[in-house]
Formats: structure tokens, sequence, C-alpha cells
């Protein structure tokens, strides 16, 4: 199963249509909602999506009110009502306990213009070159090719089975659900070689591989120049009179530089993490919920936070099919406090201080290159939990492969030799 997204380009009668749908979803929802606390209320049980669709069709053709139904597609009421069941289903199961993560609430109900547009579709869904054929909405252009997509498909080795189609900012996105025939390679193309990887918050990563070679990958300037623009929006933002409508205004500004600044980075991260998974057989990150657990209320942060879990994503799904494996380092192991030359361990080191420094053995070198090295000999001890992760994949954004620019000689204490550098091409 794989992820393919593609920003759509609209046209305003599609958009309006586009955007009916997801109001139709919304509606299915808080209607859905409605109807279970009702009945939760007298007899301590909800309905399911099948009670749910039942009780629709039975009200929507009553209620003279509810006419507007037959302009949006079917699925998109029968999928909000399933989407309905599964976040009750969650709920219980996580009061119960029974569900990782963190606990969730129940169900809310959407309000418009706070909840995330979203609708799915089944059915009669085809791919052009840059344009994609849906359900009631007909054929709408892509910003992005989707010819690949399409050639899958017409040679039999991928098959949509759905469309999920949202909107982020101003800008509407479909995603589909594909099943794709892949032959995973048994072995990967360079056997024995491993890497350890920092994932930082100046740096997007740091890594330290089996030669010894530091490998850097900066964010790029459009990421950075967006953080600034995203800080300074935020404290306009802050600014503003709630229910104003330069609030609003400033609001749709802080969505846009948001959804900017994530997809530059996705993009960056996409190039670095496919390099790794091609280049190394075995790649070493540190457990997320160590970052996590770094309360840092800081934007950049925050913005940083989320790259972390998405950079594990796509490293999970990528070295899997390039026949290699990500080792993921136990959650309490300390990869920052403990020197990579003679193993002693910190009692603290702050966020701030950005060389490590061995009061034991005098090394000094990089925060990131220390922590990526000791991540690296994780590969070769074997005493790591193997993460066996398949998480959905989306390759929507990413885009060719990082250029691998060779550097004579960085500063690297102890090491001698070339540091590649993954130029994360702006
Ligand atoms: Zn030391």
């Amino acid at each position: 199963m794989q992820a393919f997204r593609f920003a759509l380009d609209p046209s305003p009668a599609q958009e309006r249509v586009l955007r009916s749908h997801a109001g139709a979803a919304r509606f299915a929802w808080n209607w859905g909602l409605a109807k279970c606390m009702e009945r939760y209320a007298a007899e301590r049980r909800w309905y399911s999506a099948i009670d749910l669709q039942k009780l629709w069709n039975a009200e929507k053709k009553a209620d003279p009110g509810l006419a507007w139904w037959a302009q949006n597609s079917k699925c998109a009421y029968q999928e909000a009502f399933r989407n309905l069941d599964r976040a009750l289903r969650d709920y219980i199961k996580s009061k119960k306990g029974e569900r990782k993560g963190r606990k969730l609430g129940f169900p809310k109900f959407k309000k418009h213009g706070r909840s995330r547009d979203s609708f799915r579709l089944y059915g009669a869904i085809r791919c052009g070159r840059a344009t994609v054929t849906l359900p009631r909405l007909g054929t709408m252009r892509t910003h992005e090719p989707v010819l690949k997509l399409s050639r899958k498909i017409e040679d039999g080795t991928a098959r949509i089975l759905s469309a999920t189609v949202s909107r982020t900012a101003q800008r509407w996105f479909v995603s589909f659900a594909v099943e794709v025939e892949r032959d995973a390679p048994k072995h990967h193309a360079r056997p024995g070689t491993a890497i350890g990887v920092d994932l930082g918050v100046k740096t997007l990563l740091t890594g330290v591989d089996d030669r010894g070679r530091l490998i850097e990958v900066a964010g790029p300037k459009p990421l950075r120049a967006g953080l600034r623009r995203l800080r300074r929006a935020s404290r306009v933002h802050s600014r503003k009179r709630p229910g104003s409508a330069g609030r609003r205004k400033s609001a749709a500004r802080l969505a846009r530089l948001h959804a900017r600044v994530a997809s530059v980075r996705a993009d960056a991260l996409h190039k670095a993490t496919t390099a790794l998974a091609t280049g190394y057989e075995r790649v070493v990150v540190e457990d997320l919920n160590v970052t996590g657990m770094l309360a840092n209320r800081r934007l950049a942060r925050a913005v940083s936070d989320q790259g972390f879990g998405a950079a594990r994503r796509m490293l999970g799904y990528k070295t899997a099919r390039e026949g290699g494996t990500l080792v993921v380092s136990d959650r309490w192991y300390p990869s920052s406090k403990t020197c990579s030359g003679c193993g002693s361990v910190k009692a603290k080191l702050t966020l701030a201080e950005r060389i490590y420094q061995c009061d034991s053995c005098g090394l000094v070198t990089g925060r990131d290159v220390n922590a990526a090295r000791n991540l690296l000999s994780l590969a070769a001890s074997g005493a790591d939990r193997v993460n066996a992760c398949r998480a959905a994949v989306r390759p929507g954004l990413a885009a060719g492969r990082a250029a691998l620019k060779q550097e004579p000689g960085t500063a690297d204490a102890g090491q001698t030799g070339t540091a590649a550098i993954v130029a994360a091409v702006a």
C-alpha cells in the first residue's frame, strides 16, 4: 500500500464542488455524532457506521431540509460515518488502555473553518498526465505531473483503492491509496554499510557512517527564511483582536506560511532520507520520544519536531524498500550525553551546548556528530530494537535524489578522509 499525493488546481466551479463535499462530510459527521450521543444517553450504546447509513438514508428522503444531499457523492457521507465509527471505537480502546499513544478524547463536533476540510471518494478514479478524474468532480488539473502513477496503472502494477481530498491553507490536495506491486530486494545494494543519524534543529540531520565519514544536511535556505517569516507572522497574529477581520486575515497568512514551511521541509527530508536509504544498509536513529520529552515550546522547535516524525517514517519505508533496515535506539539510550570516545556519560547536557566536551578523555567534538557516532555504534552492537515500520508511503513531494557532493577534509576530531555533504537542493 502506498499513498500518492498531488496538489490540485481546480477551476472555480470545481472548487465550489470540493467545498460542498467537505461540507457534506462535516455535516454527516456532526449528524452522526449527535445521533450517537442521543442513543448513548438513553441506551448506553452507539450506532455503527452501517446503522448510521441506514438512518441517514431514511431521514434524507423524509426531511425536505436535507434535500441538498444529492448534490454530493454518497461516498462523502458514507466515509464520514465510517470515520466517526472508527473514532468512537478508538476512544473506547484508548479509555480501556488497549490503544497505544496518547489518550484520545471523545470525538468532537466539527466546526466550519475550524476543522480540517476533507472527504474520501471511491469508484471511477482515473489519472492522466497532469490531471485526475474523480467521481462527481470530473477531470481536474494538478500542479504536479501524475504521469508516473498513470503509467503504473496502465501497465497493471498499481491499483487505486480510494481518493482522499483535503485542504491545507488555501490549497486542495488529493491523496490516492494505491496498491502497488513491487519486488522488494532481498539484500541491500551496499551490504555491511551503516550510518548513525542525529536529527537536528539547526542542521536537518548529521550522520556518521561506518567509514568514519561525516554527512551533514543543512536545512535549505527557504526553510530558514520561512521559519523567520513564520515567527514574525505569529507575533503579529497574537496581537490582533480576537474575532476581528485583521485576525482572520493574519490567521490565513499564518496557515499559508505553515503549509509552505512544512512542504519545503518535507521536500528536503525526502531527498535526504532517500540518499540515506539507498546509500546504507543499516540506518540508526534515535527514538522519537527522547526528543519529545525535551519540552520546548519555541516555534522552530515545534516545526522541527514534526520533522523528526516525518523523517523516521520516511526512513522506515525507504530502508525496507531498498532491502535495508532502520534501527531505532532504545528510548532511554543517552545518545547525546554519552562520549563517543570513551563511553562515559555526562549527568547533564543542555540544548544550548553545541560542542561536546568529555571530562574523562578530553574529546571535543560537535554535539550532533557525537550523537551520530554513538548511534552508529549501536548498529554494530546488535543491542538495538529493529523498527519494522510499514507506515503509509507518501512520496508525493519526493523529487529526484539529493546531490551527493564530496568535500575534502572538514574538521572532525580524530577522523581523516573526506566528508560527504548531502546538499539538500533548495
Ligand atoms: Zn570521553
